[in-house]
């Protein structure tokens, strides 16, 4: 099979053995004789998994009893109605990081009146803004921690005199969460833990029902928890393939050692490659240092430099690169380095890197 190295911004490189056991249980699941896609959600087997999905997310970022995972379908961008719908009653305060931010405030407008606290639109989303005041009248605040588009992180777990609400989209088991801090966490699965088709939300029970608009089943939160629990993200049909994708990212992500051991790792491969961005004459970043993102790190070309751009994307592409060509509201490249990305893939980037410069010196 031809070698690539995966820098797709998501859906994205999955570990090795999550994809290996995934191709198994197609054929046959858990001994059966009947693969994965062909299983009754309600059989004991597959109860086994989605309880033991939980039991990852629970274990590995230490949630509190008091919490709720749910694996829903949707996408994040679903959440972005079905949060404010929850938990918006007056006001919603948004943190406006970039252009899911800007996604997320849209609809929450659709329930009630939406403070952007501060936003950092006026430099292209390359920072994070700072010194704002978080409303203590607002329902909640929304934050997105890790801005895959402009590669800008909120690396540390804030203090919020409101329920915190975070799209962990993009970095989600990628460092220790403070889960305490937040009454939300929601993310797309298709960046860090899984594939394309599952949605994770670690929400704190008690600050569900409190709305006064009335919800539809769906939408309501509590339906997918049920009653004591009892339904576990079951009320329908859960995305049983992409659950079991991510059950097997899960048992990965603990074998490595955990969120700690990944944060490490992870550090690691982002210093490499802001360390040759710095170095490198003919490349800049684009983000502000202090907020450099440690999953999606963004790069254009050097002043001077920039009709380097499409024969360096070629360059790279014949040397087994993917995916690094950057959005479309930054240009330059991005190079999405998630958990599952091995640091053989970011060496290969760097020597790549390094042997352009030697050609154009
Ligand atoms: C990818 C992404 C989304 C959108 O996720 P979908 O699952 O495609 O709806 C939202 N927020 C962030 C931060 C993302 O990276």
């Amino acid at each position: 099979m031809k070698q690539a190295h995966n820098f797709n911004a998501g859906p994205c490189v999955l570990p090795k053995p999550a994809i290996e056991s995934a191709i198994a249980a197609i054929r046959d699941f858990d001994n059966t004789g009947i693969g994965i896609l062909e299983i009754s959600h309600r059989s004991p087997g597959w109860e086994r998994i989605m309880k033991e999905t939980e039991q990852l997310w629970r274990e590995l970022l230490n949630i509190p009893d008091d919490y709720a995972v749910l694996l829903l379908g949707g996408g994040a961008s679903t959440q972005f109605f079905t949060v404010p719908a929850n938990l918006l009653n007056k006001k919603a305060a948004y943190l406006q990081t970039g252009v899911w931010a800007k996604k997320a405030i849209k609809e929450a407008k659709f329930y009630g009146e939406v403070e952007i606290v501060a936003s950092s639109e006026d430099k292209t989303y390359s920072y994070i803004p700072k010194g704002y005041k978080i409303p203590a009248d607002a329902d909640y605040f929304h934050i997105t921690t890790n801005n895959t588009i402009y590669g800008t992180e909120i690396k540390e777990d804030i203090d919020s005199p409101v329920p915190l609400v975070a799209d962990m989209s993009s970095d989600i088991m990628s460092r220790p969460v403070d889960v305490r801090k937040y009454a939300l966490i929601y993310g797309g699965a298709q960046k860090n833990v899984g594939p394309a088709g599952v949605t994770f939300v670690i929400v704190r029970k008690d600050i569900l029902g409190k709305v006064e608009r009335k919800l539809q089943t769906m939408v309501d939160y509590r339906t997918h928890i049920g009653e004591e629990g009892k339904n576990s993200s079951m009320f329908n049909t859960p995305p049983v393939f992409s659950i079991f994708v991510m059950h097997e990212t899960l048992k990965w992500v603990k074998e490595m050692g955990g969120v700690e051991a990944m944060n490490k790792i992870n550090k690691e491969k982002a210093a490499l490659l802001y360390e040759e961005i710095d170095r490198n004459s003919l490349f800049v970043g684009t983000a502000a240092k202090e907020d450099r993102s440690i999953m999606n790190v963004c790069f254009v070309m050097a002043p001077g430099k920039e009709a380097l751009q499409d024969e360096f994307l070629n360059y790279a592409k014949e040397r087994g690169m993917v995916g690094i060509k950057g959005h479309r509201s930054v240009g330059g490249f991005r190079a999405s380095i998630y958990n599952a990305c091995p640091v053989e893939s970011v060496r290969a980037l760097i020597a790549c890197m390094q042997d352009f410069e030697k050609l154009h010196k």
